[in-house]
């Protein structure tokens, strides 16, 4: 059931209890009421006959034949009159007598004064009289049909007002639902337009500030991220595609060229080295990517041990210098420590190891000297580790991209690469909850930031 209509139904059902309730309070205080005025008209009426009985001395035969008369046309009260000894003084007429006496209800009403009560439709009253120091009982009995004619004309008008009442609020409450779920209607189908070939597309806010347009706006800023992320995602694969054709290129000319005609041997030794560093070249890319991908795991999917991180610095420049011999890099300790924990973090021994390579690499191949250096400070559970060179530093309109994937900066020719060191080693900091951050200086060098926090720490 769609929202719009249950929204209206349970309008209309809450609606139409309390209109049920305020009826049924209308009805029955007006049957209540009628009953209380008959109550007294009949007591008013019982009086009246007894007065012209004993006070105005008008016989009984001439009362009867009034009531008998009266009867025809109007609803007629009838009474009796009893003395103490339940002898019957006085009865409007004895062979209709609609209430049956008894001693013991002419007892009760001496002794309570007053006694009312129900005969099918009919209303009784008894009570007593008082005619010269002696007490009488009065009943007094009729039939309230105007009461009773008001009251039911009272119920059909009630059960027709109600009637209408409700169909009008059910119309209404649809009416309305269909109004203020419009814009959801409108939303629904804009959004049914949106794939992947046209997420340019955008709801239609109406500018307030109600729940729908808050609601139009965060679907349009997921859109926002969606569309960057599609398109990045097509840039990562071009330049996939860019940096493995441009040496598989040169490898196939290489070879193509060697197969042309007969080479001296040098020649072919020349063309294996060249198309070697080429492979060379696509082998470390498909490394990087291999790293990167493992990078964006969870946290939890990744194989995790304490790590001394000095030791792992130590694995990193011996591996570094055994791939180039002649780069140089210092590790400096600038405070001492008790534990093994201090200088330790639990994290992933591999992709930590490549983060350091490659902070070492940049360091050394971007410098003249090809020497970096990296301090390692302990303060407050962190470990604060700055890999510095004296090289030719990063312009400053770079900086803010060199951690994006494939970017290379304008100092790109002094040395090779394919842009995916830094966004892979800020990748695997932020994986180990660390932060990454740089600092250079054309002409004098650069300063890479790591700050990790240890295993007490973490
Ligand atoms: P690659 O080194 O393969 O070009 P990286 O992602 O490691 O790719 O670095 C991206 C860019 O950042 C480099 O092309 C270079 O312009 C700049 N860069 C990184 N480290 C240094 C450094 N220590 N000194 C100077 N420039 C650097």
């Amino acid at each position: 059931m769609k929202i719009r209509t249950r929204l209206t139904l349970l309008f209309t059902l809450i609606t139409a209890t309390i209109l049920l309730a305020f009826a049924f309070v209308i009805y029955y205080s007006a049957a209540e009421n009628r009953e209380k005025e008959f109550y007294i008209a009949l007591k008013k009426e019982a009086v009246t006959k007894a007065n012209l009985f004993f006070d105005a001395k008008v016989n009984a035969k001439t009362l009867q034949d009034i009531y008998r008369s009266n009867r025809k046309v109007l609803n007629e009260v009838e009474v009796a009159i009893y003395d103490k000894n339940f002898q019957l003084l006085y009865h409007d007429a004895v062979d209709i007598d609609r209430v049956k006496e008894t001693p013991e209800m002419i007892d009760e009403i001496y002794k309570s004064g007053e006694m009312q009560f129900h005969q099918d439709d009919w209303q009784v009253v008894g009570m007593l009289y008082s005619f010269e120091g002696a007490k009488y009982v009065i009943t007094a009995t009729a039939l309230d049909e105007y009461g009773y004619n008001k009251l039911e004309s009272l119920y059909r008008t009630i059960l027709l007002v109600f009637i209408i009442s409700i169909v009008i609020i059910y119309l209404a409450g649809r009416f309305f639902s269909k109004k203020a779920f419009q814009p959801i209607a409108a939303m629904t189908e804009k959004a049914r337009g949106i794939s992947a070939n046209n997420l340019d597309l955008r709801l239609t806010s109406n500018g307030s500030k109600d729940e729908l347009s808050e609601l139009a706006n965060t679907f349009n800023q997921m859109l926002d991220r969606l569309e960057n992320s599609f398109e990045s995602q097509k840039d990562f694969v071009s330049n996939i595609s860019h940096e493995m054709r441009t040496p598989l290129a040169a490898i196939i000319t290489e070879l193509e060229l060697s197969l042309n005609k007969e080479r001296t041997l040098e020649e072919y030794k020349s063309a294996i080295r060249n198309a070697l560093s080429d492979s060379r070249k696509l082998a470390r890319l498909s490394n990087n990517l291999l790293d990167l991908a493992k990078a964006s795991y969870d946290l939890s999917e990744i194989y995790l041990k304490p790590i001394r991180i000095d030791e792992l610095l130590l694995d990193a420049r011996q591996q570094v210098q055994k791939a180039n011999a002649k780069y140089q890099i210092d590790i400096h300790f600038e405070n001492d420590f008790d534990s093994d924990d201090e200088i330790s973090i639990n994290g992933n021994e591999y992709l930590l190891k490549t983060a350091f390579i490659n902070l070492f690499e940049n360091g050394c191949k971007f410098s003249e000297d090809s020497k970096s250096t990296v301090s390692i400070q302990l303060k407050n559970g962190e470990i604060i580790l700055k890999f510095s060179d004296k090289g030719i530093g990063i312009p400053k309109e770079d900086l803010q991209h060199i951690f994006t994937p494939f970017y290379r900066g304008a100092n790109k020719e002094f040395s090779e690469g394919n842009g995916i060191g830094l966004p892979l080693t800020k990748k695997i900091i932020e994986l180990h909850q660390g932060i990454i951050s740089v600092a250079s200086e054309e002409l004098k060098g650069t300063v890479f930031t790591v700050l990790l926090r240890n295993i007490q720490n973490s």
